[in-house]
């Protein structure tokens, strides 16, 4: 396919030449050259005030192909023959999916010595397990991964794929989506169906987080799509599970690889990651600098939690973006979140809103924070912490005594 030009409409104004970014194009006797090593990027198109450049059209399919039969997969995602909770948040969605769609729910759970994991898997709510064994998956890599997984989509042919939107999911399922020739939504925090087409509507944030974008996959299948951790609630696990776990040999692991792996660098870590938290102290602008941030540390030390921010704290330098939560930073629900000198801005509570108990501390009686908050503090943050503080100590104490 190449690039459509009018030359009636041309006027030679040497715009595109100009906003070509590979410099493909040339102007010979007024007459536009496009040269080897177009993309088809577009921008040319863009800039053309007469509409003198055009970019091909992709055949669309007409028709949809018909719905392959194995219902929702979702990609049960473990390191060193743990589960990581994404894993089991997903298969709660998924159930809540296929329910809707009458399918069934099926977990790929894909490693080395790993079968353990499948009876937690149907306790989360999959209907089966598709276990996949090979020495070539006992560490993660994106290649057998993704060959893997692309093996048995293959074969069993489900109709949605869900990943959680983690750095090994984020690494190999754009590889999945691009060997089964189908689209991937990455980084989703809300799935919904229409039901009568079929369509899994996935939805995340868009343009830097100033819209949300509901996005649809309606000719190819799989529907793939990974989301965010956090975003989607455990459901309680069912007791003597029924379904079936079906192991299956893989032929698609027998070449030799192309990387292989060295070894893991454990990174240091000194606090507990938020999405593991069960506490998370948050603050935001209303901590006034950086060192108060010291007291939240105090607090979720106590408490044995993490440290969130909001944007403004973050943007103002006093903690690394690594701990915002929100549109554009993390997505957390642990059973007890400290808003503090936060005020509630809809970018912050996108990502905090599902935790189980929200306490709130804000000097502004009508801060918008107290409308979600479970327990309500109005008053001085940097009067309200130390006093906090001195009374968990004090029972922390009194209970050891
Ligand atoms: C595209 C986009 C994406 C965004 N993504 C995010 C995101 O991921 N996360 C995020 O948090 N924000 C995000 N934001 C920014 C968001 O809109 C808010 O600006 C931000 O959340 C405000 O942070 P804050 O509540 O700390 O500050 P402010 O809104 O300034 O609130 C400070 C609060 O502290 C209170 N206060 C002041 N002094 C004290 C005190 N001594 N004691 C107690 N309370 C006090 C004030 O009453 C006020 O309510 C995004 C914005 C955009 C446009």
């Amino acid at each position: 396919m190449s690039l459509i030009f009018y030359p009636d409409k041309c006027t030679a104004c040497g715009l595109c030449l100009d906003a070509c970014p590979f410099g493909v194009l040339s102007l010979e006797h007024e007459k536009l050259i496009i040269g080897q090593g177009c993309t088809l990027c577009g921008t040319c198109v863009e800039v053309c005030p007469l509409a003198a450049l055009e970019l091909p059209k992709e055949e669309a399919p007409s028709t949809r192909p018909q719905i392959p039969p194995d219902g929702i997969w979702v990609f049960a995602e473990q390191h060193r023959g743990k589960l990581i909770p994404v894993t089991q948040q997903l298969i709660g969605e998924a159930r809540r999916l296929a329910d809707a769609l009458q399918v069934k729910v099926a977990a790929v759970l894909l490693g080395h010595q790993v079968a353990a994991l499948a009876t937690t898997l149907l306790a989360a709510g999959a209907d089966k397990v598709y276990l996949a064994e090979h020495p070539a998956l006992a560490h993660f890599c994106e290649e057998p991964f993704s060959l893997a997984l692309t093996e048995l989509a293959q074969r069993f042919r489900p109709e949605i794929i869900l990943a959680g939107a983690t750095y090994v999911g984020r690494a190999f399922i754009p590889q999945v989506a691009a060997h089964l020739k189908t689209g991937l939504t990455a980084d989703c925090t809300a799935f919904d169906l229409d039901p009568e087409k079929r369509l899994l509507l996935q939805t995340r944030p868009a343009f830097g987080g100033n819209i949300m974008a509901t996005i649809i996959t309606p000719f190819t299948f799989p529907q793939m799509a990974t989301a965010r951790p956090g975003v989607f609630k455990i459901r309680p696990p069912v007791h003597n599970p029924t379904g079936e776990i079906i192991p299956v040999a893989l032929t698609s692991l027998n070449d030799p690889p192309h990387s292989r792996f060295l070894a893991i660098v454990e990174e240091i870590k000194e606090r507990l990651p938020l999405a593991e938290a069960e506490v998370i102290v948050a603050g935001g602008r209303g901590l006034k600098e950086a060192k108060n941030f010291r007291l939240l540390e105090e607090l979720a030390d106590l408490l044995g939690g993490a440290v969130g921010a909001s944007r403004a704290a973050v943007d103002a330098g006093w903690i690394p973006y690594a701990h915002q939560i929100g549109q554009t930073g993390q997505t957390v629900s642990p059973k007890l979140y400290f808003a503090i000198g936060i005020s509630g801005a809809a970018q912050h509570l996108v990502g905090m809103q599902s935790s189980d108990f929200i306490v709130a501390i804000n000097k502004d009686p009508a801060a918008p924070i107290f409308q979600i908050a479970n327990l309500s503090l109005v008053g001085d943050a940097l009067e309200i912490l130390p006093a906090l503080i001195q009374e968990i100590k004090k029972t922390k104490l009194s209970n050891r005594l």
